[in-house]
């Protein structure tokens, strides 16, 4: 019944631990298309500054090419570019105008580009970049009026170049424009990516191709929990990428993280009440397995153990029923034999109806109070014959003056005939069988202890736990002739601890057993 009990508890665990893992696994599923759905609004916003950035590139960059058309389409000459650059108030570094077999025109060349003392530069980048960087813009390749770009390194350092060919009438010329990278960096991003520490939401910074920061407007990081996605540079600094940072939001994340180490609590326990499940099951299956086992081997071994009495019992009536005895002492021995199988007959026809009942979880015990000196005799006086026939010889040694206790006496009778039975069947060649019953201290408490002790081939000590399982015989016995069920232990234990005890065994093989049959003293219970 409590078995039951304790399956139905455990399938109802399982159950909950799945619907448990059910939902983390559906919360699980919400929160990663939300958390997509999130980094898309991020992306977008990235790619909205990404577009903001490049458009006023674009713009400046328009209003260099536009302004230089006017001068190179009219008459005016030489070119003033210098003038032009101040004029406009564009942040740029150098302007190069070429004409269509990519030479320098008369004062196609302007820089902003200062040395350490502050001093206009000479003539040193613009040779530099005639021979280096311009076979590798293939300004030939440029189709007309449409700005091409490159972004990229030369010397270790970054450059942004942005160039267009134009054609006025039969000629054809090029303009290159390097951009302002550090004024990108310093003035353009800080005014496009501005950070209020404590109220904004988001944080855009700009990183290189590498992963590493080109431009930050914070000197802390949020570390890697915070969502954040990046958008690249395609019309200007290819390569670079803003990243943009949802900013955690300290309360919210110190609850998601009490959230998440009670999911974890809750999951962890899902999966070990699974396991668990699991592995009782398995133990169930193997003792079901077991048990089947044991069970046909015990049907085998009852209807052999009905069949020997049995055919004794007739061939016995048969022969004083013929008058085959050669003498009334003949007549007296073969009723013998036949009385003792007969009783032998009933006490196992007794055990199976008891153990049957049992196994069904029927209450099958009556108690009353009653002196277990007294039950204990009566057992073995009801042994007493089949002693004599073993030739064996039992000494008792009852404590006197035991106080009463609360039992079964027909059980209990059974429990002590099954303990002495075992020890004729088993212990044969011991002769001897010591029954004593005292108060002794088991656990630090007094127990009335019953102990049954022969000097026969013991019990392996692997099979001393195993021997009072149902249907369960010893290796050894089940190779010898000795009759048995395996459910007389079973039922001495049921009774034991029905009546709020227990039975044990101490065994060596080939010294003896002792089986300590102990009951609690009543007001110690
Ligand atoms: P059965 O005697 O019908 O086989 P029991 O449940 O009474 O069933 O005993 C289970 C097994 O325990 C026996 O088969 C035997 O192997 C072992 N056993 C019980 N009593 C003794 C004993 N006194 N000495 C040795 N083995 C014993």
């Amino acid at each position: 019944m409590r078995r039951l009990l304790l399956v139905n508890a455990l399938i109802f665990a399982v159950l909950a631990a799945a619907v448990t893992l059910a939902y983390y696994g559906y919360s699980y599923a919400t929160e990663v298309s939300y958390r997509e759905a999130e980094l898309a609004s991020l992306r977008e916003l990235a790619a909205d500054k990404v577009f903001s950035v490049e458009s006023s590139i674009l713009r400046d960059d328009d209003k260099m090419f536009r302004a230089l058309d006017r001068h190179l389409s009219g008459t005016a000459a030489p070119l003033q570019i210098e003038e032009l650059v101040n004029n406009l108030g564009i942040h740029l570094v150098s302007v190069f105008v070429l004409d269509d077999k990519q030479t320098l025109v008369p004062g196609g060349y302007v820089s902003q580009r200062r040395d350490k003392e502050g001093n206009k530069e000479g003539t040193e980048f613009r040779d530099w970049f005639m021979k280096e960087v311009l076979p590798q813009l293939r300004l030939h390749q440029l189709p007309l009026r449409e700005r091409a770009h490159l972004h990229g390194t030369w010397e270790g350092k970054d450059y942004l170049w942005s160039m267009i060919k134009r054609s006025w009438g039969d000629k054809v010329h090029y303009i290159v424009i390097e951009e302002d990278l550090a004024h990108l960096v310093g003035v353009i991003f800080p005014q496009f990516f501005p950070f209020d520490n404590g109220h904004a939401k988001r944080l855009f910074e700009v990183v290189d191709q590498r992963g590493e920061l080109v431009y930050t407007p914070v000197t802390f990081s949020f570390g890697s929990d915070a969502s954040s996605v990046d958008v690249s540079f395609v019309d200007s600094v290819d390569g670079w990428s803003v990243r943009v940072t949802e900013v955690p939001d300290k309360e919210a994340q110190k609850q998601v993280e009490r959230k998440r180490l009670i999911d974890s609590l809750f999951i962890g326990g899902a999966i070990t009440v699974i396991l668990t499940g699991l592995v009782f099951l398995a133990l169930a299956i193997r003792r079901e397995r077991r048990a089947n086992e044991l069970k046909s081997e015990f049907i085998s071994n009852v209807s052999h153990e009905l069949k020997t009495p049995l055919s004794i019992i007739s061939m016995f009536g048969e022969m004083l029923a013929n008058g085959r005895t050669k003498g009334p002492e003949q007549a007296t021995e073969y009723a013998d034999i036949i009385w003792r199988e007969s009783v032998r007959l009933g006490r196992l026809i007794d055990n199976v109806l008891d153990f049957a009942k049992i196994e069904r979880g029927k209450g099958v015990y009556e108690f009353s109070e009653a002196d277990v000196g007294e039950v204990v005799e009566r057992a073995v006086d009801l042994v007493g014959r089949r002693l004599t026939t073993a030739e064996m010889a039992i000494t008792v040694d009852i404590e006197p003056e035991l106080p009463l206790v609360k039992l079964d006496g027909n059980a209990f009778t059974l429990a002590v005939m099954n303990l002495i039975d075992n020890a004729i069947k088993y212990a044969a060649g011991g002769k001897k069988i010591e029954l004593t019953l005292a108060k002794k201290t088991i656990d630090e408490k007094e127990r009335l202890v019953l102990s049954v002790r022969d000097f026969g081939p013991g019990i392996e000590p692997a099979e001393q736990d195993q021997i009072f399982e149902r249907f369960y015989r010893a290796r050894a016995v089940r190779l010898k002739p000795i009759r048995g069920s395996g459910i007389g232990l079973a039922l001495v234990q049921h009774i034991a601890r029905a009546h709020h005890g227990d039975v044990t065994v101490t065994s060596e093989v080939g010294k003896g057993s002792t089986f300590e049959l102990w009951l609690p003293i009543p007001d110690q219970k």
